[in-house]
């Protein structure tokens, strides 16, 4: 059916790329183009002989004019950009240059600033209709399939939704004292950010891991969670009719939490440059380098992970209160496409979004956050295409 050049060849990109290819009458044809080609060329290797043809180039993402060559040269119908969330202006830019519709799984965050708001690509909105090219923002799990659950439950189960409480729980244990699931450097910033959370109108911001909750997850069991600002947050409240608060809660074991805390205190999470040997190094930069990568991590991750979203509301005059989950088991994942569940649950939606835009099945000149579309092709895709969603009504409930 078409092309798609996909920025990036990490951990999330590999997943999006087997599952293109798994689903070649839509993903005819892929360019994966990356800052080292040779992961590129790695991936092609192991994924050539089946009916997507595929093909590589080096790009370096930060550069607009590059990647107006790369995609004047290649001429896809979409970009699918699986690089860093740094990349995600520089890329808006070349699609709008080139009138090419625009796809991502993380919101833009400046190198210098861990500051996530949707301000910035927002902006981009007149541009993109005046083009008449879409971008769709945020199509991982979260955010991502979390505002497909929203929609979907604002549409099909309830009048009026007032609160969500995203939960976002990972029992997969990879037999390291600490690494991250994804990116190490996007990872530490989310999680040593402030925390924040949505209510009556206002963001009432907390301390980084001020607020902890316990709850018992469906196939998982109990785990401690912790309350995180969460990018998905900002677009929820603007989509979802009458929503009154919003939170984003994520698991940590207690030994990612004290190694964390360790390397907080002896600075090795600052995202300053520092002089070390007379050249400027960023200790976030060099921590990553010294971690496990996370695309090595499948092999030995065992468990689940359970992401979704409880909602409370009206319906037909009564209180309802809903939960919509997946259940991804890391080893399944691995066996599948050799990555751990978080690439997996991630890669998975970033392929359906494409296909959306793909297909037509969802049209619109701009820039959309995912719920604004319509959820039912989506979830059914979800179930199709390997993450299934369960449902429970009157959940255990967060306090
Ligand atoms: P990785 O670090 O594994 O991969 C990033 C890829 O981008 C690498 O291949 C890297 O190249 C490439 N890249 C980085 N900078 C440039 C550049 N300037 N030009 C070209 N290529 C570049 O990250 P992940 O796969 O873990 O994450 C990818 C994205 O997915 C991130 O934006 C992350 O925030 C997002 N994400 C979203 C989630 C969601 O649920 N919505 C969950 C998890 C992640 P090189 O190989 O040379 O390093």
């Amino acid at each position: 059916m078409g092309k798609a050049l996909i920025i990036g060849c990490g951990g999330v990109a590999s997943v999006a790329i087997h599952k293109c290819c798994q689903n070649s009458d839509v993903f005819e044809d892929i360019l994966i183009a990356s800052r080292t080609k040779s992961k590129c060329d790695a991936l092609k290797a192991k994924l050539d002989g089946g009916k997507t043809k595929i093909s590589t180039a080096q790009v370096d993402a930060d550069n607009v004019d590059e990647l107006i060559a790369l995609i004047n040269d290649y001429k896809p119908d979409l970009v699918l950009n699986l690089a860093l969330p740094y990349q995600d202006l520089t890329i808006m830019d070349a699609c709008l240059a080139t009138k090419t519709d625009y796809i991502d799984t993380a919101n833009y965050e400046p190198l210098d600033t861990a500051k996530f708001e949707y301000k910035w690509q927002w902006d981009y909105h007149d541009r993109f209709k005046a083009a008449g090219i879409t971008a769709l923002l945020g199509s991982g799990f979260d955010p991502g399939v979390t505002g497909v659950f929203s929609a979907y439950a604002q549409k099909h189960l309830f009048d009026e939704i007032h609160e969500i409480d995203i939960l976002d729980a990972n029992a997969g244990d990879h037999g390291y004292p600490f690494a991250t699931n994804f990116n190490p450097e996007i990872n530490i910033r989310e999680v040593t950010a402030k925390g924040s959370y949505w209510e009556n109108g206002k963001w009432i911001e907390t301390e980084p891991m001020e607020i902890k909750r316990e709850y018992n997850f469906p196939e998982i069991g109990k785990k401690d969670m912790y309350l995180l600002h969460h990018e998905e947050i900002e677009s929820l409240a603007k989509n979802i009719r009458g929503v009154k608060r919003i939170r984003f809660f994520m698991t940590f074991g207690q030994s990612y939490l004290t190694h964390l805390k360790c390397l907080e205190n002896v600075g090795m999470t600052s995202i300053k440059p520092i002089m070390f040997e007379g050249r400027p190094i960023v200790p976030l930069q060099f921590l990553k380098a010294v971690l496990p990568d996370p695309s090595t991590l499948g092999p030995r991750t065992h468990g689940k992970t359970n992401i979704g979203c409880i909602f409370k509301g009206i319906k037909d005059g009564k209180t309802r209160t809903h939960y919509i989950y997946n259940i991804c088991d890391h080893q399944d994942s691995y066996r599948e496409v050799g990555s751990q569940a978080i690439s997996y649950t991630t890669g998975v939606p970033a392929m359906i979004g494409a296909m959306m835009l793909m297909t037509g099945t969802w049209k619109g000149a701009g820039v959309f956050n995912i719920e604004e579309f319509d959820p039912d092709p989506f979830m059914d895709a979800l179930n199709k295409w390997g993450l299934p969603w369960q449902q429970e009504e009157n959940p255990e409930l967060v306090e």
